[in-house]
């Protein structure tokens, strides 16, 4: 027998996990379906930017998150969505292992970061090989960095580690570098950035994290540079053939979503990376996350000819609207 939920919830990265915590908290089934435990929260071996923490990590949170989901009832389960239909109780969700029923979906797929693709680059992750300048940066202070990436990333990532590094090599393939032209006016300012065009990175190397990368520049010249830090922005991917004839994605390939996490259909709601909210960053999802959930529940009491969670609450005393 098919098995039904009010709501299903997909990816149990941070936005996947707060949405399933405020649906199963109001007492409604709800079941997350993801592919793994935490989403990109496994690449964040040093978490410090997650408010109310002083120092974590990402696989320690993920932990917590789903601890305190399970904790309101709510039911998880390790599997790979492939496609979801309308049909005539909501929807029918097809996973790599089986079918459910839902009468609300809250999508939470996230995205994963491009690699450069060197043969030992994994080796090197968090050691050295960073794949977020905004989330990282910072951990480099007065250190020797090199960033490689494409178009508008590439300039934003030189900006933000141009603040905390000593040094900066931007290196990039072509002989322009693209986006905003204010940015790269600004950054072709800076100091401690050096320009690198006409130039990709051959091979990284070092003992026990990054210490060398060489460079191949288009006549064929290698060059050895030691730094103690890699960024790579090469774009990330986001996956939602399981769902791109159902809801409205812009042209960066994003779920559009309104306040609450509301997309182009009045049942299915999302939240985090996937969508085309700004700052792509833990907090951000979390708070979206539990955004949508309440919206998906608000969906299911409106269903059922009830008022629902007031998005806002307000008094008005004399001529004053106070809004809490
Ligand atoms: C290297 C790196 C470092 C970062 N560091 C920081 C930091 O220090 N601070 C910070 O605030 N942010 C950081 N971020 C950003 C942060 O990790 C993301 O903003 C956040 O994880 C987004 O959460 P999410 O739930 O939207 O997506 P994700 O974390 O990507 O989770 C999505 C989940 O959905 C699952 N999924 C996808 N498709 C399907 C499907 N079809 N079926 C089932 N499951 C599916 C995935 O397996 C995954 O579990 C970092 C990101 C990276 C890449």
């Amino acid at each position: 027998m098919v098995q039904e939920y009010e709501t299903i919830v997909v990816g149990a990265g941070p936005a996947g996990l707060s949405a399933g915590m405020f649906i199963a908290r109001q007492k409604t089934s709800c079941l997350v379906i993801s592919k793994d435990l935490g989403g990109q929260l496994n690449l964040i071996p040093k978490l410090e930017n997650y408010p109310g923490t002083i120092m974590s990590s990402g696989p320690l949170l993920a932990r917590t998150l789903e601890n305190q989901y399970l904790t309101f009832h709510g039911e998880m389960t390790f599997d790979t969505v492939e496609r979801i239909d309308e049909d005539e109780s909501g929807f029918k969700v097809k996973t790599f292992r089986t079918e459910y029923k839902a009468k609300s979906i809250v999508l939470a797929p996230g995205k994963v970061p491009n690699n450069l693709g060197l043969e030992n680059e994994g080796n090197f992750a968090n050691k050295g090989v960073h794949y977020c300048t905004k989330c990282d940066a910072p951990f480099y202070q007065g250190r020797t960095t090199a960033t490689v990436g494409v178009g508008g990333y590439l300039v934003e990532s030189g900006i933000l580690l141009s603040r905390m590094a000593s040094k900066v090599y931007l290196i990039y393939r072509g002989g322009q570098l693209g986006g905003d032209r204010d940015l790269i006016s600004s950054i072709e300012k800076k100091e401690n950035v050096e320009l690198v065009p006409n130039t990709s990175i051959k091979s990284i190397s070092g003992t026990n994290s990054l210490q060398q990368i060489t460079l191949l520049d288009n006549t064929g010249n290698e060059k050895t540079v030691n730094v103690d830090g890699l960024f790579i922005e090469m774009g990330s991917k986001i996956n939602l053939d399981f769902v791109k004839h159902l809801v409205k994605i812009n042209s960066k390939g994003e779920i559009e979503v309104t306040d609450g996490g509301k997309t182009s259909h009045p049942a299915i709601f999302a939240a985090g990376d996937s969508t085309n909210i700004p700052y792509k960053q833990i907090v951000a999802a979390c708070g979206d996350g539990a955004a949508a959930g309440l919206s998906a529940f608000n969906y299911l009491e409106k269903l059922k000819g009830r008022p629902g969670i007031r998005s806002d609450w307000k008094k008005t005393i004399g001529d004053t609207t106070f809004h809490y």
